[in-house]
C-alpha cells in the first residue's frame, strides 16, 4: 500500500467513528486542530467561606435572619475555571463548618477528564450521605467548567430555548402591614410575587399586597398551618385573590392532611420542605400537585434536571426556587428555567454583596446571559 493511501484510509476510519460518514478535507483539518488544542491536566478544587448580607431582615413562619453563610468553590482545569456555590439556610442543617469539612475530603485531582460528569458526581455523592449544598457547589462548578470548555451555555447544551425562560417572582417576607406595603411597592417591576405566610396575619398579608397590586402571587406557608380545615379555608380565600399555588402549607410529616387538602384545594399544592432528593419524588404523587426544586436541596444541576424530567412523567407541576445565594447558584438554576412552570429565582436580589454578574431580570422575566457555562462573570471590584 502506498503511504498516501494508508493516510487516506486511516483518516476515513477515524472520521467514521466520529460522524459515521466520510470526512471532508475541512473536517480533517478541524480534527487536526482539535487534536492540537486537546486539553490535559487534572481537576483542581478551591473553596472559601463567605457571608451574604441580606438587604432586609428575612422572616418566614419559623425564623428571622439578616445573613446567610455560603461557600464559594472553583474547579480549575487547564487554565479554565468553573464557579460553584453552596448556600446554607439554617433549616437544611448545613453550615460553613459542615461544607468545609465535606470539601476537605474531596480529591478531584484523581480525575483528568472533566466530561466524565457521571463518574465524578457519583464519586462526590459517595463520599458522605446528605451534604447536598456542599455537593451542589461541586456540581455547579463542574457544569460551569465543562460549559466553558465547550464554549456553550448549559441551556443550549440541554437544547432549551432561552425565550421560554419564565418570569420570576420576588419574595415578600412576613412583616408588619406597613413594611409589606412598602416592599410590594418596591417590587413594582415584578410580574409575580411570592408572599410568605404561616404566622397570625395571613389574611392581612394578602390584603395589603392586594391593596397595592393585582399581579399573580405564589403563597409559601413554610409548614406554618397545622389545621387542614383552616388550610382549605385559606386556599379558597387565596384563590379568590389571585394566588397561583400554595407551597408547603402544612408540616411535611402531616402527609394525610396534605393529601386531603390537595384533593379539595382550588389551588395547586406544591412540596418544598417535604422534598429534597430525586429518590423522594415518587412519594409525592397523590400528596402534592407540584414540587419546588432547589439546587441546594437536591445536590445540583444534574439532579435538578433529572427531577424535572421525572416530575413531568408524573404529570406534576414544577417550580424552580433558590436560597439566598449569589448570582452563581441562581444563574445555574436559571439555566433550567425554560423547562419549568414557575420560577422563584430572586435569591441574588435579596443580598447586598453579590460578587458575580449573571442572570438578570428584565420586565420581570428571566434573561439568560449568552455566556458559556452557567453564564456568570466576576464583578469588577
Ligand atoms: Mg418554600
Amino acid at each position: 500500500m502506498k503511504k498516501r493511501d494508508f493516510i487516506k484510509i486511516g483518516g476515513l476510519a477515524a472520521g467514521a467513528v466520529m460522524v459515521g460518514c466520510k470526512p471532508s478535507s475541512a473536517d480533517q483539518a478541524a480534527g487536526r486542530s482539535r487534536a492540537i488544542k486537546r486539553r490535559s491536566g487534572t481537576l483542581k478544587l478551591s473553596y472559601r467561606p463567605y457571608e451574604l448580607q441580606l438587604r432586609h431582615v428575612f422572616t418566614v413562619a419559623s425564623s428571622s435572619r439578616t445573613t446567610t453563610p455560603v461557600v464559594l468553590t472553583t474547579i480549575e482545569y487547564d487554565g479554565v475555571t468553573g464557579f460553584g456555590e453552596a448556600s446554607m439556610p439554617p433549616y437544611l442543617g448545613e453550615s460553613h463548618e459542615s461544607v468545609l469539612n465535606f470539601l476537605s475530603k474531596v480529591n478531584l485531582e484523581q480525575f483528568s477528564d472533566p466530561f466524565l460528569r457521571e463518574d465524578i458526581l457519583a464519586y462526590i455523592d459517595g463520599i458522605m450521605p446528605g451534604n447536598y449544598a456542599a455537593k451542589a457547589s461541586l456540581d455547579i462548578a463542574l457544569h460551569d467548567l465543562t460549559g466553558k470548555l465547550l464554549g456553550q451555555p448549559w441551556f443550549r447544551l440541554w437544547g432549551l430555548d432561552p425565550q421560554k425562560a419564565p418570569v420570576t417572582s420576588f419574595t415578600i417576607g412576613i412583616d408588619t402591614a406597613e413594611v409589606v406595603r412598602e416592599k410590594t411597592l418596591e417590587a413594582g417591576d415584578f410580574r409575580q410575587l411570592k408572599i410568605k405566610m404561616g404566622r397570625d396575619n395571613d389574611r392581612e398579608m394578602i390584603d395589603v399586597v392586594r391593596s397595592v397590586t393585582d399581579v399573580p402571587v405564589f403563597v409559601d406557608v413554610n409548614q406554618g398551618w397545622k389545621d387542614r380545615e383552616y388550610a382549605l379555608e385559606m386556599a379558597h380565600y387565596l384563590n379568590e385573590r389571585g394566588a397561583l399555588f400554595i407551597e408547603q402549607p402544612m408540616p411535611k410529616e402531616q402527609i394525610d392532611d396534605i393529601a386531603w387538602l390537595t384533593e379539595r384545594s382550588p389551588l395547586p399544592i406544591v412540596a418544598d420542605e417535604a422534598l429534597q432528593t430525586v429518590e423522594q419524588l415518587l412519594g409525592m404523587k397523590g400528596v402534592y400537585n407540584g414540587i419546588n426544586i432547589k439546587l441546594m436541596k437536591c445536590g445540583g444541576m444534574d439532579a435538578a434536571y433529572k427531577m424535572i424530567t421525572m416530575a413531568r412523567q408524573m404529570q406534576m407541576k414544577v417550580l424552580i426556587g433558590c436560597m439566598t445565594e449569589t448570582s452563581c447558584a441562581v444563574s445555574a438554576a436559571a439555566q433550567l428555567s425554560p423547562l419549568v412552570d414557575w420560577a422563584d429565582l430572586d435569591g441574588n436580589l435579596l443580598i447586598s454583596n453579590d460578587i458575580y454578574d449573571g442572570m438578570t431580570v428584565v420586565d420581570g422575566k428571566i434573561l439568560l446571559p449568552d455566556r458559556p457555562g452557567i453564564g456568570i462573570i466576576e464583578k469588577k471590584s
